[in-house]
């Protein structure tokens, strides 16, 4: 058997356009253009590369767009008054502080993403946004796991009573994708480092999330046959080789939808960015 391939981009188009038809939405209603600003403090090539590409995704969907550049020395207190800057600029809907910070503002990365207003948080960090996530309230979700659960969604997996696994506890990943599983009526089990029987656990699962870190970690006996795999992992083996959590090659014979990797979920991220922009501004207009 050879599973269906979830493509990124297929989805991630998709999301975009829902994001446009929204923001278009927005404007005639509002009058207003939503806005994203993105905060980069130092120079690491990586996460400049993340943020050009989180601007040329505003442009092309005609959104308002600021680059806050600051540099590698930047203190707390500079940083703290520049989002409050952003909090109560009216142009700006979406804040998102590019991590990692240096090292020397590491230890207030709390304190900075709390700092953010959580109507503005699209990244869905702040502890606001977390509550409201696990309460079933309407909240900002993290950018990577929303994407995966639209992507699920458009691409019409039965997630009611479904078993769904999802391998990884990050706040980032693995915890909001649990409580999105579970707002959508799955039966969900998260397995992480300290899981016992891992794969027995892997097998009985209708959806699996990978998000472990560890390349091709979850190899074809760990699945059921016909099960749906999401592999959120991004793991460089050699200089220009990216592999996922998942053990593609194996794993696309038994499953029965299978993400790539690259080409997968890495591609929904972004567009999700600019769905959480466009709610954000209705969060924000609509009080
Ligand atoms: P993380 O390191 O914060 O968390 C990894 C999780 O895996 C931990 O909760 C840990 O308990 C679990 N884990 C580690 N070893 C394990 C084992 N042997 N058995 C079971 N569980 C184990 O990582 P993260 O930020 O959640 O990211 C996970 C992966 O997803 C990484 O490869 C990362 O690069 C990727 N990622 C991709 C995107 C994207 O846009 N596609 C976004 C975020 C993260």
């Amino acid at each position: 058997m050879t599973a269906r391939l979830l493509e990124g981009k297929v989805f991630a188009a998709k999301i975009r356009e829902e994001a446009g038809k929204k923001a278009a939405e927005i404007k005639e209603k509002y009058g207003v253009t939503p806005g994203l600003a993105v905060i980069i403090v130092g120079e690491n090539p990586a996460s400049q590369v993340y943020v050009r590409n989180k601007h040329k995704a505003c442009t092309e969907l005609g959104f308002y767009s600021e680059g806050v550049e600051m540099p590698e020395n930047t203190t707390r207190e500079e940083l703290l008054a520049e989002i409050s800057r952003l909090n109560n600029d009216p142009k700006i809907h979406g804040i998102l502080v590019q991590l990692p910070l240096p090292k020397a503002l590491q230890p207030y990365e709390s304190e900075v993403l709390e700092a953010i207003d959580p109507l503005k948080d699209v990244d869905g960090f702040h502890p606001v946004n977390v509550g409201r996530l696990v309460t079933g309230q309407k909240a900002l979700v993290p950018c990577t796991p929303h994407g995966c659960i639209r992507m699920l969604e458009l691409a019409d997996i039965p997630m009611e009573g479904a078993k769904a696994v999802v391998i990884g506890r990050s706040n980032i990943v693995g915890k909001p994708m649990l409580h999105l599983l579970l707002g959508r009526n799955a039966t969900v089990t998260i397995c992480h480092s300290r899981t016992k029987n891992l794969a027995e656990v892997v097998k009985d699962a209708d959806i699996v999330v990978a998000a472990v870190g560890k390349p091709r970690f979850v190899t074809a006996d760990m699945i059921k046959p016909g099960a749906t795999v999401i592999d959120v992992g991004i793991n460089r083996i050699a200089p220009k080789k990216l592999v996922g959590d998942v053990d593609f090659e194996a794993v696309k014979e038994v499953a029965g939808a299978i993400t790539p990797v690259p080409g997968g979920v890495g591609l929904l991220t972004i567009a999700m960015l600019m769905q959480n922009t466009v709610d954000a501004a209705e969060l924000q207009l609509s009080k």
